[in-house]
């Protein structure tokens, strides 16, 4: 046996993120080839009873750390928590989703560690170290890295990485592990979190994205997306002239500087495809452009495009699906 991969599963609502088992799935795939163990991370409070889930997707061993100071993400109290399972563990790698919580765990561990993170990483293999792919310069190239030092910090892109049938038969070896936090690491508390709409479907881990930008004219007129999301069970999205006009909250926004998504779908209404807003969808597996301009970047990365007005279109189209 190698040393082992630790793995840190994210939760939200008593459930492990969906990105949680697509990051235990592909370390139990590298474990595989590197006869290491998958030890996955449970970091919050009331979190035990999910040991049993990551087992069953491939985890030998859940350390976990519980207690009301894990409540709430913080960078302080979850880097002192993830480099306590390092002590105990040695990993020859780190792997967390690139959600934001993810990404900024990663590099404040990578900190630590002195070494460096690779984030947001496409595909990873093993040639006598991690040799991972990513995106850079808002997604014009693709590098590939090879992480000589270890332990490897990796974040993967979440929905990129295939998860793992279930088999609840895995029985699982558990270890809670006590973390008093340093003065240093209680810097910062969460006061209050303000829960998302209810039955709002979630950006990052949504199969189908609608996404309107600045050709949406109004906060108002979103409601045709909406209603569309509503049929197809899809997120709603908004580029970033969207969310600085205020018709949608910063949540919503998709590119550089607002979420990284890769839905099954997306849905381009009125978004004519700058640089940094293709940064953040253009791994989507398909991807539909509703642009009345011929001419809009957003084209070139379409596998359909409908050149038409925005609002004659969205609403056939919805009412198609309807049927
Ligand atoms: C550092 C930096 C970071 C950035 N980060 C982001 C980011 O994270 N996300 C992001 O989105 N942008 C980001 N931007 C902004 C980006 O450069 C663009 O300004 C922005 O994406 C444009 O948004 P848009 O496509 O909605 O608006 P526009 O570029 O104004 O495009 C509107 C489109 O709507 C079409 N349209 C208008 N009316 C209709 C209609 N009735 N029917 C159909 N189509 C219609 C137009 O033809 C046009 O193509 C960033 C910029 C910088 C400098």
């Amino acid at each position: 046996m190698t040393n082992p991969i630790l793995v840190f599963a994210e939760t939200q609502d008593s459930k492990l993120k969906k990105s949680a088992i697509e990051v235990i799935s592909e370390a139990k795939r590298q474990s595989d080839n590197l006869k290491a163990e998958v030890v996955a991370m449970l970091i919050g409070s009331g979190v035990e009873p999910l040991a049993k889930d990551a087992a069953s997707y491939g985890a030998a061993k859940v350390i976990i750390i519980d207690g009301p100071d894990f409540k709430s993400y913080t960078t302080g109290a979850y880097t002192q928590a993830l480099m306590a399972a390092v002590e105990k563990t040695k990993p020859q790698a780190i792997i967390l989703s690139a959600t934001s919580n993810g990404k900024d765990l990663a590099g404040s561990v990578a900190a630590e560690l002195k070494t460096t993170a690779a984030q947001d990483c496409i595909s990873l293999t093993y040639d006598n170290a991690f040799v991972a792919r990513k995106p850079v310069y808002a997604g014009k190239a693709i590098i590939t890295v090879k992480i000589a030092k270890q332990p490897a910090v990796i974040t993967l892109r979440p929905k990129v990485f295939p998860a793992s049938a279930p088999d609840a038969s895995k029985s699982v070896s558990t270890e809670k592990l006590p973390v008093a936090l340093s003065a240093d690491s209680k810097r910062v508390t969460v006061k209050e979190t303000v829960a998302a709409a209810k039955g709002k479907v979630s950006l990052t881990e949504a199969d189908i994205i609608v996404s309107g930008g600045r050709g949406m004219k109004g906060p108002e007129n979103f409601k045709i997306l909406e209603e569309l999301a509503g049929v197809v069970s899809a997120a709603v999205g908004a580029s970033r002239a969207a969310v600085d006009s205020g018709w949608r909250t910063h949540d919503d926004q998709v590119g550089q500087t607002g979420k990284t998504v890769c839905p099954t779908l997306y849905v381009a209404c009125g978004i004519s495809g700058a640089i940094q807003h293709l940064a953040g969808m253009s791994s989507s597996k398909y991807i539909v452009a509703i642009n009345k301009d011929p001419e809009a970047p957003i084209f070139k990365v379409a596998n359909y495009g409908v050149v038409g007005d925005l609002f004659e279109v969205v609403p056939a189209l919805c009412k198609e699906l309807k049927k």
